[in-house]
């Protein structure tokens, strides 16, 4: 068991984007005053850049454009990582279960995210694909290319339908972006294979009205205009309520043949939080103070999509994403170090820049401080928010290597992270 030392120890839990910040705030700040022993801990050894996975699952971007080996981003940082999977949280002993043993502390920031959430809805998890992690998003990527090429050798029109019908249950941003990448890849992949790209049909299922919900309507009309120029077929009002097999069936009684249903529809957190003791609340969140701190157990912090936060302007929970997460683990390195030198700490206020949605490989739409863009600005400012985030967490030269990736990968060390290409 590693044990303390006299330095206190700060052990941050998930490297995605609330613990990454976390440890890096926590240890620039602890630079200047004094040490902090601070241990990151995640099963992967590299940070996933999430926003990007639809990217991946089309196959526009390589997977090592979505993950930076954490090896690289920690590199001369007084972080110790530990690659293990984190099993059990002993709160009132103060110490973690991991796959790699048991790791004691004297603060912790839960940073652990979140999973996909199938509302109990029956054949869902068995029969669909997820977009959680570049494993996942190479998954979709091996699948696509597995039944085009299977359709093409099946003569039999009744058993091909479903292999070129790809369906997506869930028109939130995520489902919207991949639903747009896959209709630019798709077409190439089937005239690859010599089959009419007419006869992919690609389809978003979505429970309520309309699409994007909380988008500006007109941005949404500009999306389904685009999406509908892609073949994309949006259907509103049309939730999943069963999956057999190959077979989708929705709310009324009609069901659609697909080989390919990705759910991009809810997230939840895993049991691990409320096992543990914390106190939990809608999607197994745990409930946290305004300094973000837990309301059972001091100096355990949790961040991003763990964490249910409520916005103090509206008293309502603040939805899952990354830009809050990054804002959330920025605050609490602030806070732990506070707390270290005795100095106050900073209630949490969330910062929504905006959002910014990605309509495959050429066209972007964004709704910046309450302004609404399209073309090349929407675009640029995109590319602006990757990029400001690459260098907020390994500066110039992080942002030069990574722009410097296209054939080379990680300068030969995409090989040590366990994500495989299949
Ligand atoms: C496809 C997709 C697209 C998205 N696009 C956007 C977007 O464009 N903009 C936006 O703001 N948000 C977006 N989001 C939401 C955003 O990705 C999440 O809100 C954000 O990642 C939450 O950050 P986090 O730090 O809480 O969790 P994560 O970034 O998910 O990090 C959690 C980390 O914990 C690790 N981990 C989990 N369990 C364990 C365990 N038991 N032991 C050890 N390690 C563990 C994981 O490996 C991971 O590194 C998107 C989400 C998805 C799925």
């Amino acid at each position: 068991m590693l044990t303390l030392s006299d330095i206190p120890r700060v052990v941050v839990l998930g490297a995605g984007y609330g613990g990454l910040q976390a440890a890096l705030r926590l240890e620039g700040l602890s630079r200047k005053t004094g040490p902090l022993e601070i241990i990151l801990v995640d099963t992967n050894n590299y940070h996933q850049l999430i926003t990007k996975l639809h990217e991946v699952a089309a196959g526009s971007i390589s997977p090592e454009r979505a993950i930076i080996p954490l090896t690289r981003l920690l590199a001369g940082r007084a972080i110790n990582f530990l690659q293990a999977t984190v099993e059990k949280l002993h709160l009132d002993e103060q110490r973690v279960v991991t796959s790699a043993g048991e790791v004691a502390y004297d603060a912790l920031v839960v940073a652990l995210g979140s999973e996909t959430e199938f509302f109990g809805i029956p054949g869902a998890e068995e029969s669909s694909f997820t977009l959680r992690s570049c494993t996942d998003a190479l998954r979709i990527k091996s699948q696509l290319r597995k039944v085009v090429a299977t359709a093409a050798d099946e003569p039999d029109e009744a058993r091909r339908r479903p292999m070129l019908t790809f369906v997506i249950s869930g028109g939130g941003f995520t489902g919207v972006e991949l639903a747009a990448e896959l209709a630019d890849e798709l077409p190439v992949l089937a005239r690859a294979h010599g089959i009419d790209p007419r006869q992919v049909d690609l389809l978003i299922l979505e429970a309520a009205k309309d699409i994007m919900p909380g988008f500006p309507a007109p941005l949404v009309g500009l999306a389904r205009k685009i999406l509908s120029e892609k073949r994309v077929t949006v259907r509103a009002d049309s939730p999943v309520v069963r999956v057999a097999g190959s077979s989708v069936e929705i709310k009324g009684g009609d069901a659609l043949a697909t080989q390919t249903l990705i759910w991009a529809v809810g997230v939840r957190c895993g049991d691990l939080l409320a096992t543990s003791g914390l106190q939990t609340g809608v999607r197994g969140r745990a409930i946290v103070n305004p300094y973000l701190e837990t309301v059972t157990h001091l100096n355990v912090y949790v961040v991003g999509d763990a964490a249910l936060v409520l916005d103090p302007a509206t008293g309502r929970p603040v939805a899952p994403s990354a830009q809050l997460a990054v804002g959330q683990g920025h605050l609490v390195g602030y806070n732990i170090w506070a707390n270290s030198v005795a100095r106050p700490r900073v209630a949490y206020r969330p910062k929504v820049l905006g959002e910014v949605v990605s309509l495959g490989r050429r066209q972007v739409l964004a709704r910046i401080r309450g302004h609404m863009f399209d073309g090349r600005l929407a675009k640029w400012m995109k590319e602006f928010a990757e990029m400001r985030y690459l260098y907020k967490i390994g500066g110039v030269k992080l942002l030069r290597d990574y722009l410097g990736l296209a054939s080379a990968g990680w300068g030969g060390w995409s090989g040590k992270s366990s994500t495989s290409e299949t």
